[in-house]
């Protein structure tokens, strides 16, 4: 069976309906981008995946490796292996990246009976994590997300990635706002992450992420449904052509 297995899925916020619809089938090893104009959904999506209570789940079902994905609360979803990398990442004053997630190692090892993992261990993982992302030891000593910029937040959330590695990752438009650098740094990042065993879905509103995180299949979303998808060529074309004929196939 599929790592991911969203069927007819419908949820709304605030009384209106968001998701109209939506299946998706995402297999392990995959790499699948999410595409889309503005207000189609994306984002619900990934709130939606996550557990966030804004939204209501109104019908339909999402299998997460075999496990009802909606009947489980938010950290027990990311404690089985979904990590959602926010388009605006929090600040959390007062709480150190280190020990933010040795917190978020252990509370997963405690899910799954294991005891909390050895310091020495946890540096270790914490050092060679760090390393994929570039990420300075300064900022990791730092409150979470605190005073750091655009570039850096986005760094952070790679590695908090890293070191709880996930079995699905939802990016949300982590390429917004980030310069050439930070972007080639967080793509890289993605990249050395991939196994066989995890997947990943990218959210973006640009090709340009695309050339650095190659994905398997493009997808397009609209009025809370995926209408249209393809292979990376598919990028490619909405890049030229927009969504206009997208949007004229669907209406
Ligand atoms: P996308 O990420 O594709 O740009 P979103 O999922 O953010 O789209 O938004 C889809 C629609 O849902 C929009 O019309 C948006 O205004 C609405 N929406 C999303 N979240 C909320 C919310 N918390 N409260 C009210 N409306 C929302
Ligand atoms: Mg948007
Ligand atoms: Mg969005």
């Amino acid at each position: 069976s599929k790592l991911l297995e969203i069927k007819g899925l419908h949820a709304s916020v605030e009384g209106k309906e968001i998701i109209r619809g939506l299946d998706l089938e995402i297999g392990a090893g995959e790499v699948h981008a999410i595409m889309g104009p503005n207000g189609s959904g994306k984002s619900t999506l990934s709130g939606v995946l996550a557990g966030n209570p804004a939204y209501r789940v109104t019908g339909g079902s999402v299998s997460f490796h075999g496990v009802d994905l909606l009947s489980l609360s938010p950290e027990d979803r990311s404690h089985e292996g979904l990590f959602l990398s926010f388009q605006y990442p929090v600040e959390i004053p007062g709480v150190s990246m280190t020990n933010f997630m040795r917190a978020a190692i252990n509370a997963k090892r405690k899910y799954f009976g294991e005891d909390p993992m050895p310091a020495t261990e946890f540096l270790k993982l914490m050092r060679q994590r760090r390393e994929i992302v570039e990420l300075d030891n300064r900022l990791a000593s730092r409150s979470v997300n605190e005073g750091f910029s655009g570039g850096e937040k986005k760094r952070n959330e790679i590695f908090q990635m890293a070191m709880l590695e996930p079995r699905l990752s939802i990016l949300d438009e982590t390429d917004s706002g980030l310069d050439i650098d930070a972007l080639r740094i967080v793509a890289s990042g993605v990249n050395q992450l991939k196994t066989k065993d995890n997947a990943t879905i990218v959210i973006t509103h640009y090709q340009r992420l695309l050339d650095y995180i190659r994905p398997d299949f493009v997808h397009v979303l609209y009025h809370g449904r995926i209408v249209h998808s393809g292979g990376p060529e598919l990028a490619l074309e909405l890049e030229e052509r927009g969504y206009d004929w997208i949007k004229q196939q669907v209406d």
